[in-house]
């Protein structure tokens, strides 16, 4: 039997669940990391990401929490506002966060987290990168594969063979639909009927407005809600740039949408869009510059019935896609990324049989909170869009009871029995505790199972 150490571990995806699970197995020891990513660098959509206590928790674990930290913004308040007025409806002192948790709230640069997690992985001479490798054709079993197929014109594609493959391959994940198609079951992408516009302002764009320079050099996230729409947004890479993500009904969308689900949006139909906001977000919004509009289509998929199959687990977007309400969807496929990680870390044996159950207690510690978080990411979403009507009433009299210290925040991001749910969780150490007793709950599944 082959050394743990030595066990051959394939990754697809270089995204940030794809990233965190290479550096936390080669920090645990792991010797043969191969991580194959279809685009030819890691070039990354310029966007704002929040990087809530439970990301930094295991970004610290894995020694690259520092420099990240470095070039984030520490959110010290979140205020809710009513688009259309700029009245204030809810506001949330964050202070308390880093007492809480160990950790601050702070929002960064997407390239700056990737960064520091890839500039983390080069360190590690376990982990080999492969760029511009699409991997297709995932095989099943105990000596998982796929067909490597280099995006360069004349070069011959050819077979990766490894003792256990991890699937990050995002929204459109093809493991993931070879998985399924494996185990007979139907289910789909799903469209949210919603998309997003995500904008970036240089801050010397503002130098001349006193109002919008303020909301730059603040600690706050605002966000401004209205019917079926809000806007997210908040100062990054050191209060230099100003970071603005929108959602709203997704009408631009009369035909699909591009490969990776990113096509560039038009400054006039986003100004129409949020034609009814106060005079003031509709300045900011106009100083975006033409063409650097970028609109994202937003998806979802029904929970999936497992995560896992034979030495294939899937993880990040590939199995629990989000609406980004809750601003988690990365934080948790960095929780993924870690606990398979540990768990891979605590085989008492290499045989194929005990690297299935340990990539089934991953899926234990992980799947039922994962997905809870999605429900409650749109549930947020559907609380934060409402139009006219009763059930806005009641989110405006809860918005109001707020103020006055009492009750729950509409906007589960901001609400303290939410953040514990979120922040109190330490992934890894749950991972530590109970691996033994779940690992020994595991049956040897049946090889080439189907589930229907
Ligand atoms: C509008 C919006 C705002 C968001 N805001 C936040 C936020 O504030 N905080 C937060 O935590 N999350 C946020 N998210 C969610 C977050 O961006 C994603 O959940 C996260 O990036 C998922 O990471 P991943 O590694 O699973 O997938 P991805 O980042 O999609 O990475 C997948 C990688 O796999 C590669 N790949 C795909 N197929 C193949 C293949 N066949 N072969 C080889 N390579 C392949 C892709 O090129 C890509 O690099 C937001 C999402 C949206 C849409």
């Amino acid at each position: 039997m082959q050394n743990l150490e030595n066990l051959q571990i394939a990754i697809i995806g270089a995204g940030m669940g794809g990233l965190t699970t290479a550096l936390a197995l080669a920090k645990r020891g792991f010797k043969s990391i191969d991580v194959y990513e279809n685009a030819q660098d890691l070039g990354f959509v310029g966007a704002g990401i929040q990087l809530a206590p439970n990301m930094a928790r295991v970004l610290d674990g894995l020694g690259v929490w520092r420099r990240i930290e470095a070039e984030a913004v520490d959110i010290t308040e979140t205020s809710v506002r009513d688009g259309a007025t700029d009245n204030e409806l809810a506001h949330v002192e964050l202070g308390y966060i880093e007492k809480t948790y160990g950790y601050k709230h702070m929002v960064g640069h997407r390239a700056s987290l990737a960064g520091g997690l890839y500039e983390g992985c080069k360190k590690q001479p376990a982990i080999k990168f492969h760029f511009g490798i699409n991997a297709e054709y995932v095989e099943f079993g105990s000596r998982p594969s796929f067909i490597a197929v280099p995006r360069k014109q004349g070069e011959v594609s050819f077979r990766v063979e490894c003792d256990v493959l991890l699937a990050a391959d995002g929204i459109k994940s093809l493991a993931r639909q070879e998985m399924l198609k494996r185990l007979n079951v139907h289910t789909g992408v799903r469209d949210t009927n919603q998309a997003a516009y995500r904008i970036m302002i240089h801050k010397d764009k503002l130098k001349d407005d006193p109002e919008l320079l303020a909301l730059i050099n603040s600690t706050r996230v605002t966000r401004w809600i209205g019917a079926k729409r809000h806007i997210i947004a908040y100062a990054v890479s050191n209060n230099t740039i100003y970071n603005l993500s929108t959602i709203q009904p997704d009408t631009n969308f009369a035909a699909a949408t591009n490969a990776t689900y990113t096509t560039k949006g038009s400054k006039s139909a986003m100004m129409q869009v949020f034609d009814d906001f106060c005079p003031m977000v509709k300045r900011l919004l106009n100083y975006v510059p033409e063409g650097e509009v970028c609109e994202w289509k937003l998806r979802v998929h029904d929970p999936l019935p497992t995560w896992v199959h034979e030495n294939v687990a899937l993880l990040g977007d590939a199995c629990h896609p989000t609406l980004p309400h809750l601003a988690q969807g990365a934080a948790q496929a960095i929780e993924d990324g870690a606990v398979i990680a540990a768990a891979l870390s605590r085989l008492p044996d290499t045989t194929p049989d005990s690297i299935n159950k340990a990539l089934r207690v991953y899926e234990k510690v992980r799947k039922s909170r994962a997905e809870t978080l999605v429900e409650m990411a749109a549930a947020s979403g559907r609380a934060l869009h409402l139009g006219d009507g009763a059930a806005k009433e009641e989110r405006d009299r809860q918005f109001a009871a707020l103020r006055q210290g009492k009750g729950p925040v509409p906007d589960k991001w901001a609400d303290a029995d939410v953040q514990r749910e979120i922040y109190g969780f330490d992934c890894i150490k749950v991972t530590e505790e109970r691996f033994d007793e779940y690992f020994g709950q595991m049956d040897n599944t049946p090889r080439d199972s189907k589930l229907a």
